[in-house]
């Protein structure tokens, strides 16, 4: 029988359940949601709130939008999943068509993953190959920046910040990978390129062995939320030409519009060689991401020598449920009017959040696109400043000393208001530091 009692679910769910990286001991509070619609979430307790979350980059279009429910139900009348292996069908072919018309010209080789953290560990896959392929399976080693965030599974978690990751429990299983300092200039300094002179360093030295750089263009989200300047990529994609070593991009939380590009690499004006996206390719409907290159890469990694195949093939691979739901989220994207929502939202976060730097408890506020992040000196208690957003009636969920918030692209100028108003009110209940 279903347990319909919300407050006895919170209590199974407490004893039973993990949560993202959560205490089986001494979870923290956990809220029960009932329902969620457009830009709001609704709790069983009652609450009403406005999401400054895009459930983590996600719910692009905002939640149980007319189009993707339509999407779900059409697709899930017909077939729900088939295998992938030697099957095909018009949900994965409309997502790839409508996801290539989005990407660089010449990206147009799609592996259809089912999560972020898989796109990485695809993409990583493909660079190894590749290098075997053209036959020097010594470079086999990858290059990555301090503060990075890729994903929880092995390889992903290889990548990600090595002192300040979540992983560095795992240290003793992962692959030694290569750490460049962090970028020294922000997105809004003035380039000086002796301030970035380092990056070449690990190029002249370590070419010979470098399979790929993988990166988080411009935003390094999960590690930071830091915002670093164009010419560093443009920087990166100079010396991988230069030295022989692919680039591979990952746009799990930047793509489809969430910087004010499409994509942030085209904030500097480059492109990879391989490409990650997820997280609001189904604008949050389920999981699914891709990994995405072009003809040459492609064709390289499936030459006789690396076995002829790109060694990768997962259960739910091209998941026609989430496929047909991603077509119809990536059309909404190819229609365009992202680009006024964001601009509209990055707007009115400069104009709310950026003066906010001057309270001494706040270390630095910045804004790019859809993305407002104040950093604060200390640590925020989340337990207790969630408690003050949720009667505040939003949901915003602080990380270490960030709070910060990436609304669905359709949220309204009074929805955003309230989230912004909350920020600066629980800035206001902080004693200087
Ligand atoms: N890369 C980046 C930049 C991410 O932000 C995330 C998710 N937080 C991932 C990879 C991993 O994606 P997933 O959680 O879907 O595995």
């Amino acid at each position: 029988m279903v347990n319909d009692d919300w407050q006895q679910q919170l209590q199974f769910d407490q004893q039973h359940i993990w949560h993202p990286y959560t205490s089986m001991i001494d979870p923290l509070p956990c809220y029960h949601v009932e329902s969620a619609a457009g830009c709001e979430l609704k709790l069983s307790s009652g609450e009403q709130l406005v999401d400054g979350m895009s459930s983590w980059w996600a719910a692009i279009h905002g939640y149980n939008h007319s189009r993707l429910n339509q999407a779900a139900h059409q697709q899930i009348d017909r077939m729900s999943h088939v295998m992938f292996g030697g099957l095909t069908h018009q949900p994965a072919v409309n997502m790839v068509q409508q996801l290539t018309q989005l990407t660089p010209a010449g990206m147009d080789r799609v592996f259809i993953a089912d999560s972020g953290s898989v796109s990485v560990e695809v993409a990583i896959k493909m660079s190894l190959q590749y290098w075997v392929s053209r036959q020097r399976p010594e470079k086999n080693q990858l290059l990555t920046i301090r503060g990075g965030y890729h994903g929880d599974t092995f390889a992903a978690m290889s990548v990600c910040d090595p002192v300040n990751g979540m992983h560095h429990l795992f240290k003793h299983a992962l692959r030694n990978q290569l750490f460049a300092e962090k970028p020294k200039l922000t997105f809004w300094d003035d380039w000086q390129p002796e301030q970035e002179s380092e990056l070449r360093h690990w190029f002249e030295r370590y070419h010979q062995q470098l399979a790929a750089v993988v990166v988080e263009p411009i935003v390094q989200g999960a590690g930071g939320m830091r915002m670093y300047h164009p010419n560093y990529l443009k920087q990166l994609r100079l010396l991988c030409d230069q030295y022989e070593v692919l680039l591979i991009v990952d746009e799990i939380a930047t793509g489809f519009g969430r910087t004010g590009k499409l994509f942030a690499c085209e904030h500097a004006d480059i492109t990879a060689d391989i490409m990650c996206v997820g997280k609001a390719l189904t604008s949050g409907y389920m999981t699914l991401a891709a990994t995405i290159t072009n003809q040459h890469v492609a064709e390289t990694v499936s030459h006789a020598n690396s076995g002829g195949a790109l060694m990768h093939g997962p259960t739910f691979m091209g998941n026609p449920l989430a496929c047909a739901v991603a077509a119809e989220s990536l059309t909404m994207i190819n229609e365009g009017h992202w680009r006024q929502q964001v601009a509209t939202i990055e707007q009115q976060l400069q104009h709310d959040l950026l003066s906010l730097a001057e309270h001494p408890a706040v270390k630095d506020a910045r804004v790019l696109g859809a993305i407002g992040v104040l950093e604060m000196e200390q640590s925020i208690d989340v337990a207790a400043a969630q408690k003050k957003f949720i009667a505040h009636g939003v949901w915003i969920r602080p990380f270490g000393r960030l709070l910060y918030i990436m609304p669905p692209y359709t949220i309204s100028v009074a929805q955003l208001k309230q989230l912004t108003l909350a920020m600066a009110d629980y800035v206001s209940s902080l004693k200087p530091s």
